[in-house]
């Protein structure tokens, strides 16, 4: 495939109907390589025009999705999952140039991506309901799983492809139809995945590029029924609100500040490697990345040394050579995160390793957005740098003298989405388990995860879930059926109420009569009408 000619024909479309289409709006925005800053494309800010036809394709073929047996979804699904592997290479690629992560991650992403759709192809023929033991004699009661209808996606650039299929495969599973609209710095690699659902029914799948506006347009669509938004808590916060005011379902995944703990148990050389990853895979842009690095002070020397030797090996360059760290998404990114280590230093933190852009980058990189692993040390829990979402390459350690201040540290947080700690120790693992409020721990395993498992946060971080059955359910209503065969009368509990059951007046006028006023152990029929 030649990049420059496929750049140039995904550029300001729309994916609509089944199809690429040039996007009716003639409000551009440039597309560049964060490795070399250079224009690779353009992408369409799309009309609100745009935006009702959309919505209109999608409930007409959601309509007809759900008319499928749940057998043949699952068989599209499946095919779905062998066409994203047969476009795997070339959309990793597009994802590098975009995003600027290294190939090998951009590549995983796609394979997890895969895994993800033939999970959920099964799952969601699995059940569509329940029986349930009737609460009256002769009767069928049981629920129906039924989909929300047309789901929109809306979504962050750091895993454009993976974030959308953990909801869209999910979505499509329960019989909805699903519109995505892709961070403003993953669109055209979002358009080009889209021919994964070339076969699906026409309009099933769509992608509308843009800013906020088109996907608050999507949000507050009167005929859009869901939202899955990913991405910062200002925006996740935003929606939550819009789509309050129609009691619209949400899935909010939103920013995270992860803890990693490390505990004298643990193997030392192993959690330095496992804290290099953590803290600098994708550049830091990782919502679940290590962003508070809580070290037992019997291990801390020793740690801190392994640390910085294992990042000190990482290689920076552009993400198609051989490297394990590629520039960040976009320049806003990497000055804001220039700022944060900045206002760190100037609140009393001591780089210990990085701290700068590098230096050294052949000189077509000398314009990409690419910022050091960096280290610090000389952090106070009130420092800013441990309260807000770093989403970067920053990595602040902070000694520690027990497991229980490591885990008040953590929990010290606005955010609760993941936490990771190495120890060896059972009563420790026990511990730290049962007493981090997050969506998920990690022991001595960080930023794992699982198809078959809930992803999600507490707190600021976020709410519902994705993935696993959790994350099916997300996606659909229960409707409660209740029926009788026989459609005989319920007189046990319709009109007319007998006299029997209607309430009796005490006979207070014979207060001494003791049996009339006051002796309701009895039943009143009874007591009343001997
Ligand atoms: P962002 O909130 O700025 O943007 C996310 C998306 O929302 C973009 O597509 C954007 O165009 C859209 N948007 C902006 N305003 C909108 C509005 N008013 N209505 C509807 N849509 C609107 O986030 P970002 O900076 O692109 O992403 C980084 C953040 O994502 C980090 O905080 C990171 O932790 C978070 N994230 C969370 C998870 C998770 O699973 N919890 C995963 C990945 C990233």
């Amino acid at each position: 495939m030649n990049f420059e000619t496929e750049l140039a024909r995904l550029s300001g479309t729309v994916y609509r109907d089944g199809r690429h289409v040039a996007s009716t709006s003639d409000r551009t925005k440039a597309v560049l390589d964060p490795a070399t800053a250079r224009r690779i494309g353009q992408f369409a800010d799309v009309d609100l025009d745009e935006v009702d036809l959309t919505v209109e394709s999608a409930n007409r073929a959601q309509k007809h999705w759900w008319a499928l047996s749940a057998l043949e979804r699952s068989e599209s699904l499946h095919e779905v999952a062998t066409r994203i592997r047969a476009l795997s290479a070339d959309v990793a690629e597009l994802l590098t140039r975009e995003t600027g992560k290294p190939y090998k991650e951009s590549a995983d992403e796609l394979m997890w991506t895969a895994t993800a759709v033939d999970y959920y192809a099964e799952l969601g023929r699995h059940s569509i309901g329940s029986v349930l033991g009737p609460s009256v004699a002769g009767q069928l009661h049981y629920t129906l799983k039924e989909p929300m209808g047309t789901v929109v996606i809306i979504l962050p650039a750091n895993y454009p492809i993976l974030l959308f299929i953990w909801e869209a495969a999910a979505a499509l599973a329960a019989g909805n139809a699903v519109i995505v609209k892709p961070s403003e710095w993953a669109s055209l690699t979002t358009l080009k995945f889209m021919e994964a659902f070339n076969e699906l029914p026409a309009g099933l799948v769509q992608c509308l590029t843009g800013g906020g506006a088109v996907g608050a347009r999507l949000v507050s669509h009167p005929d859009t029924h869901m939202v899955g938004f990913t991405g910062s808590i200002n925006t996740g916060r935003a929606i939550a609100r819009a789509c309050a005011d129609q009691f619209k379902p949400t899935l909010i995944e939103a920013s995270g500040n992860d803890a990693f703990i490390v505990m004298p148990s643990a193997p030392i050389d192993v959690a330095a490697r496992a804290a290099t990853f953590a803290a600098f895979f994708n550049c830091g842009q990782v919502c679940t990345s290590g962003e508070r690095f809580f070290v037992h002070e019997d291990v801390y020397d020793e740690f801190l040394a392994a640390f910085i030797a294992e990042s000190t090996k990482l290689r920076i360059g552009s993400g198609l050579d051989s490297v394990d760290i590629g520039p960040m998404e976009h320049a806003g990114e990497r000055d804001r995160v220039e700022r944060v280590l900045a206002r760190a230093v100037e609140q009393g933190a001591s780089v210990v390793l990085g701290g700068s852009r590098p230096a050294d980058l052949p000189d077509e990189l000398k314009d990409g957005f690419f910022f050091q692993p960096t280290i610090l040390v000389d952090v106070k829990p009130e420092m800013e740098i441990l309260q807000a979402e770093i989403f970067g390459p920053l990595a602040p350690v902070v000694k520690v003298s027990s497991l229980g201040e490591a885990i008040a540290l953590t929990n010290d947080s606005d955010f609760g989405l993941g936490a990771t700690i190495y120890t060896k120790d059972a009563e420790e693992i026990f511990r730290a388990t049962n007493e981090i409020v997050s969506g998920m721990v990690w022991v001595n395993a960080p930023i794992l995860d699982n198809d078959a498992g809930p992803f999600g946060g507490r707190k600021m971080s976020g709410m519902g879930r994705q993935l696993g059955a959790e994350g099916l359910e997300t996606f659909r209503h229960t409707k409660l059926v209740m029926i009788d065969p026989s459609a005989s009368a319920h007189d046990f509990w319709w009109f007319p109420y007998s006299d029997d059951e209607s309430w009796k007046a005490p006979r207070a006028h014979n207060p001494t009569d003791s049996e009339a006023v006051s002796d309701f152990s009895e039943p009143l029929a009874a007591s009343v009408h001997p």
